[in-house]
């Protein structure tokens, strides 16, 4: 079956899953999205590969600005700078030797060059279920 997901292809069933931060899974005040400990649990118990990466200055405190403030360390495999400009052959170049399968992002420049799934952005703390649709798209790309 093709996949649901517009540059998602292949055997999806044990994914790399990249999420940006800022007004992604996480608000300005520093404050985490509803649902992103639940959906993060649940995709690694699910068999993905969870990574976070920012294209902020302070991306090299992702790990723990982020991850580890917001208890998400267990479901983190690692922590990535975001390439910005010209982002594949950016991330080429990196040496780093992971591929994301799949992306989480506010920014379509992001989902248009690694494929996955653009969330409606969230840059102040309030009501909000996105995370539980990005659960769900990530399972229809699965199956
Ligand atoms: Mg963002």
């Amino acid at each position: 079956m093709k996949s649901p997901l517009p540059g998602v292809e292949g055997a999806l069933a044990e994914m790399n899953i990249f999420f940006d931060v800022d007004e992604t899974i996480q608000a300005y005040d520093g404050s985490l999205r509803p649902f992103v400990v639940e959906v993060f649990s649940q995709l690694r118990a699910d068999g993905h590969r969870l990574y976070v990466w920012s294209g902020a200055r302070t991306a090299r405190s992702v790990r723990d600005g982020v991850v580890a403030r917001h208890g998400l360390t267990p479901y983190v495999v690692d922590c990535f700078q975001k390439p910005i400009v010209n982002p594949r052959w950016a991330w080429s170049q990196t040496g780093i030797d992971v591929q994301p399968d799949l992306c989480v992002d506010d920014r379509e420049e992001t989902i248009a060059a690694f494929g996955g799934i653009i969330v409606a952005p969230y840059p102040y703390p309030g009501p909000d279920e996105e995370m539980k649709r990005v659960y769900k798209m990530v399972c229809a790309a699965c199956h």
